[in-house]
């Protein structure tokens, strides 16, 4: 191993036992057995309860700690975080339907996303579902369903912000955007909304995603709260909901470090007053996706075949983009990086050699891991992909090339 070159962060989070990885108490090996057939994803449940219990403890009292579902729509995922998190936001029909299903008040839930269909609308307010509104036409479309239901609908204003969150994998506010109500447009909507008669329940401020710099997140949160209260001043009602989001990153690739949630939460017991003294009535959101799960989970396939090719080796595996676009490079990043990877069966051993993973498909995009050191490994052995329990299956093309596709399971 050199090394100068920049590393992958430690995969600590899962024990090794004789060797073999274990995830959910399960030794890799058995899991495989377990789960009847590889490729698969597995997420540890008591890494998805910690993960939880360690924002509780960084974060203020005051904040409410809102599920991202797009991040892992499994079900029984949703249903184990509804027993953890506040709430659930959500950003699709189907994503709904998971999501009465669980525990939780439809109070509690909140639908983001541009493009809504009628459906999309009329279940959400018959079900009383937070509809977070990307725009002033959506609002008329929204106040002519309630109307129609002789439901009142509640609604947020989801703010594009005027500010962009520096250093984010992916900015989603922040110049012009599809996502929610330009800044400078919201008093006028406010004025409308109130005409209209809608519950107006607050805001939602969502400026990026996957932020490794926590000076970055402590900079959008200012800013986050100083705009809430500016557009405060203008609505008819008070604030009952401020959602400011989320974006919380983890490392990835060579070189990237974990996120200093320790100073994040400081930084937010520093805001929370000033908020709270001016919008009282309002619960402050967090909404995460992407750091509640994806550490807790993995993505395993088999090796099929150790092919030499003019001396560079490549271990052929039953997995690939099909399942795990984002470990593949090809889900929005410019650069391609190795996720984390290991021979999950073989975490001691001392043969390494460097090789490339790919899956069964007829393209070379379908690399899981390029020229990356790993245990000597052979048909029949496990790879498994970290950093994979957000953005894995569902983000995947699973029809392309017909293969089949891959097992989930919550251990
Ligand atoms: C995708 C999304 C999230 C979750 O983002 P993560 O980076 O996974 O935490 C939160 N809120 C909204 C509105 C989203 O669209």
């Amino acid at each position: 191993m050199n090394p100068t070159r920049p590393q992958h962060a430690p995969m600590i989070q899962f024990a090794v036992d004789n060797g073999s990885l274990v995830v959910g108490g399960v030794p890799l090996p058995r899991l495989a057995e377990r789960i009847g057939a590889t490729p698969f994803y597995a997420y540890d449940r008591s890494k998805l309860t910690a993960r939880v219990g360690e924002l509780r403890r960084h974060l203020p009292p005051e904040i409410h700690l809102h599920y991202a579902m797009k991040a892992n729509p499994m079900p029984a995922v949703v249903q184990h975080m509804a027993g953890l998190v506040d709430g659930l936001d959500i950003a699709s029909g189907g994503e709904m339907q998971v999501a009465l299903d669980t525990p939780f008040a439809p109070g509690e839930i909140s639908f983001a996303g541009p493009g809504k269909s009628d459906t999309d609308l009329t279940t959400a307010i018959a079900a009383g579902v937070v509809l977070n509104m990307e725009s002033a036409f959506e609002m008329e479309r929204i106040a002519v369903f309630g109307r129609r239901l002789g439901i009142v609908p509640k609604v947020a204003i989801r703010v594009n912000p005027d500010f962009e969150l520096k250093s984010s994998g992916m900015k989603m506010g922040g110049g012009p955007k599809q996502f929610g109500v330009d800044a400078e447009m919201v008093p006028e909507m406010l004025a409308r909304l109130a005409e209209l008669g809608l519950a107006f329940q607050g805001f939602h401020i969502y400026s990026g995603s996957q932020n490794l710099k926590a000076e970055s997140l402590q900079d959008a949160h200012e800013k986050t709260f100083a705009l809430a209260i500016r557009l405060a001043a203008h609505a008819r009602t008070p604030v009952l909901s401020l959602n400011i989001g989320g974006g919380f990153g983890i490392p990835y690739f060579p070189g990237e470090g974990r996120l200093d949630l320790e100073a994040v939460g400081a930084n937010l017991k520093r805001l929370v007053p000033d908020v709270k003294r001016a919008l009282p009535e309002a619960k402050i959101v967090i909404e995460l996706g992407r750091y509640l799960v994806a550490e807790a989970g993995v993505y395993v396939c088999r090796v099929i075949e150790r092919k030499v090719s003019r001396g560079q080796v490549f271990l052929v595996t039953d997995g690939g983009l099909h399942h795990h676009l984002a470990a593949s490079g090809n889900f929005g990043q410019v650069i391609r990086k190795n996720y984390p990877v290991a021979v999950g069966n073989k975490m001691n051993a001392a043969r390494r050699e460097t090789v490339s993973v790919v899956g069964p498909l007829c393209t070379p995009l379908d690399l899981l891991a390029d020229q990356m050191e790993l245990a000597a490994a052979e048909p029949g052995d496990l790879v498994v992909v970290f950093q994979s329990g957000a953005y894995g299956m569902t983000a995947s093309p699973a029809a392309f090339l017909s293969h089949p596709g891959a097992r989930e399971a919550l251990v």
